[in-house]
């Protein structure tokens, strides 16, 4: 007897995939301000997306988004880019590990362990 499924073969994700190439490309262009990623579009270098990933869901502001409200390139390549960086204790901007400095036991602000960005561990002689 023939196995028949409920439910449509599930397509690889193309987004996710787009996403991962947009983070690889870009990934020094990819920024977290004010609580907000920036991402850059993959084909035109004057845009730039913004993607919110909070609590209770990512919103990006691409029409890919607006028309589906389903997680677009942006989105994931910014989720990427999340897992690829730690928070600054100083800013709390968020920096790949290369960019950033573990604060040692001789500090008065932070906790020994912290990690600083390079201009917040400069202003604060940590570097
Ligand atoms: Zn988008
Ligand atoms: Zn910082």
């Amino acid at each position: 007897m023939a196995r028949t499924k409920g439910t449509a073969p599930e397509h690889p994700s193309t987004r996710e995939l787009r996403g991962l190439a947009l983070y690889r490309d870009h990934a020094d262009e990819i920024r977290f301000e004010g609580g907000v990623w920036l991402v850059p579009s993959q084909h035109d270098n004057t845009s730039i997306y913004e993607v919110v990933i909070g609590r209770h869901g990512e919103v990006c502001e691409c029409a890919d988004f607006e028309r589906r409200g389903l997680a677009c390139k942006h989105i994931h390549a910014a989720t990427v880019a999340r897992a690829k960086t730690r928070e600054c204790a100083g800013c709390s901007g968020r920096f790949r590990g290369r960019d950033l400095v573990e604060v040692g036991d001789d500090s008065l602000v932070f906790f020994e362990g912290d990690e600083l960005c390079r201009p917040c561990a400069r202003t604060h002689g940590a570097l």
